[in-house]
């Protein structure tokens, strides 16, 4: 095993985003290429906004997706514990060392006196940073205030003198920041709550991390890290700040494009395989410019030489495209496991062997891209929801329609069978067609709505052989006494066509 290690280290404030979703795949899948670890460590200290809930239901996410962490809470480490809020007394430790060190100091400035240096530096052209009566005060001092009651932040003193600050962005090449860009901020809360950016560097230190790879929203953050590992004399990790993430619009992906956790498309119907593919995909790209690929492939390929810093687009229509590429590539066993249960979850009744399972699929798959579109096709096999459909009217109504759906009716009654074959079908269609003297659309539309309640949809030859017969001649008689009474159903918003 190498030394590589990396964190995914989500803040459970809610679902699993697609955006923490990526940054946790191009995590596991630089440990799993470098033979490294991929840590899971859960960022808490935000005690309003994070629940245990939200939590639970990230570990599922990522469960879900399978990516499966080697540390990381309910399996364990070293270096644990892995939650932060667990980890306070550490904090404090080394919240001591630095005002030790006379590198950070307790400050007394309250919220509205902050606020007012704010709005004077703002009227003056100033950057708005703190400028704190109490960075020069003893740390006794400062105690012997804080026993009398009164609270105090820690804040990190940042050098005095300008200087620079540099690394080498394993994704965006050197990047500098001036030191001046940041105030002394804030290590320790007055409640004694760290903030991140402290317990960042920490736990990237003490859980021996060797490449940080974030949002690029955290490239800023970076400078205020490195000024801790300094103070603390410790080496940095490397860091790798992935892309931002952009809807087709081109604007940060938000809620406003529709669907953005993972949860929401595990239950829309996409796979997990489909979901890494294309996320993967955000950022970086295959050497061998492959766009469909498995777990294995992902994990043979992936490299952090052809991560990009150019925004990524989310586009909803190529993920599609990915999720029905994986999902017509499953065995039928693998893909009845996993749309079984949305067609329970969604009441569709079916009844069959293996051998009918995998018949169906081979009717269906063409057409599904979900596998929340299973739901609307296993319909049409169920009899519960048989109903004839308004858009019937008009063939329903032709002259011969309904001796066609008759003699149909009667045919397939008579074969004695408990299914019809394909063969058998299309026999039967054939005798119609001579007993009515009707060919084209006159003879397959009524059938047809005969069957499934619609004139148009999966083939009658995939179709009818996954239909008892006796459900069969149960569906014309409905049919028939639709058309006379003219009680059709409005017609159904196909899944497929909702995407
Ligand atoms: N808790 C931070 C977040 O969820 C993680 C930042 C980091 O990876 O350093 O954005």
């Amino acid at each position: 095993m190498s030394n590589v290690k990396v964190r995914f280290a989500p803040s459970p404030t809610g679902y699993l985003h697609v955006g923490g979703a990526r940054t946790a795949l191009h995590n596991y899948l630089y440990a799993k290429r470098k033979g490294g670890k991929f840590i899971l460590r859960v960022e808490d200290t935000d005690q309003e906004r994070s629940t245990e809930e939200a939590l639970q239901m990230q570990l599922q996410d990522l469960k879900w997706l399978g990516l499966t962490w080697d540390e990381g809470p309910q399996v364990g480490g070293d270096f644990g514990p892995y939650k932060q809020s667990e980890r306070l007394s550490i904090y404090k430790k080394y919240a001591d060392e630095i005002l030790t060190k006379g590198k950070a100091y307790y400050c007394f400035l309250t919220d509205e006196e902050i606020d007012k240096q704010r709005e004077d530096a703002m009227k003056a052209g100033r950057p708005p940073q703190v400028q704190s009566p109490y960075r020069d005060w003893s740390t006794e001092k400062a105690l012997t205030e804080i026993k009398s009651g009164k609270r105090a932040v820690v804040r990190f003193k940042v050098p005095k003198e300008a200087t620079e600050y540099g690394f080498t962005d394993l994704v965006r090449g050197d990047v500098k920041f001036p030191s001046d860009m940041v105030g002394d901020f804030v290590l320790l809360r007055s409640d004694g709550m760290p903030v991140y950016n402290f317990c960042c560097v920490i736990d990237d230190h003490l859980m021996k991390i060797t490449h940080v790879l974030r949002a690029e929203e955290h490239l800023s953050n970076t400078l205020r890290q490195m000024m801790i590992y300094e103070a603390l004399g410790w080496e940095t990790p490397q860091f790798a700040h992935l892309s931002i993430i952009l809807g087709p619009d081109k604007q940060k992906l938000s809620k406003r494009h529709g669907a953005t956790s993972c949860h929401e498309y595990m239950e829309k119907g996409f796979l997990p395989e489909a979901l890494n593919n294309f996320i993967a995909l955000l950022g970086w790209s295959s050497p061998k410019g492959q766009e469909i690929m498995s777990m294995k492939e992902l994990i043979e390929q992936f490299d952090l030489d052809r991560m990009t810093s150019s925004p990524a687009v989310f586009d909803e229509t190529k993920l599609l495209w990915v999720n029905e590429t994986h999902l017509r590539a499953l065995p039928n066993a693998d893909l009845w496991m996993r749309v079984k249960p949305f067609l329970d979850k969604h009441n569709v009744n079916y009844s069959g062997d293996s051998d009918w399972q995998s018949k169906s699929l081979d009717a269906f798959k063409p057409a599904m891209r979900t596998l929340l579109d299973g739901v609307t096709l296993f319909s049409l096999l169920d009899d519960e929801s048989f109903a004839v459909y308004e858009e019937s009217r008009e063939a329903l109504n032709w002259t011969k329609s309904e001796s066609v759906i008759l003699a149909w009716s009667d045919l397939v009654k008579a074969s004695g069978k408990e299914y019809l074959s394909a063969l058998e079908f299309e026999a039967i269609q054939n005798q119609v067609k001579e007993k009515c003297q009707v060919k084209g659309k006159e003879l397959f539309m009524p059938i047809r709505v005969s069957v499934i309640g619609k004139p148009h949809g999966t083939e009658l030859k995939l179709l009818v052989p996954l239909l008892k017969v006796d459900s069969l001649v149960k569906r014309a008689s409905k049919t028939i006494r639709a058309a006379k009474e003219k009680q059709f159903k409005p017609s159904p918003v196909a899944e497929a066509e909702k995407h």
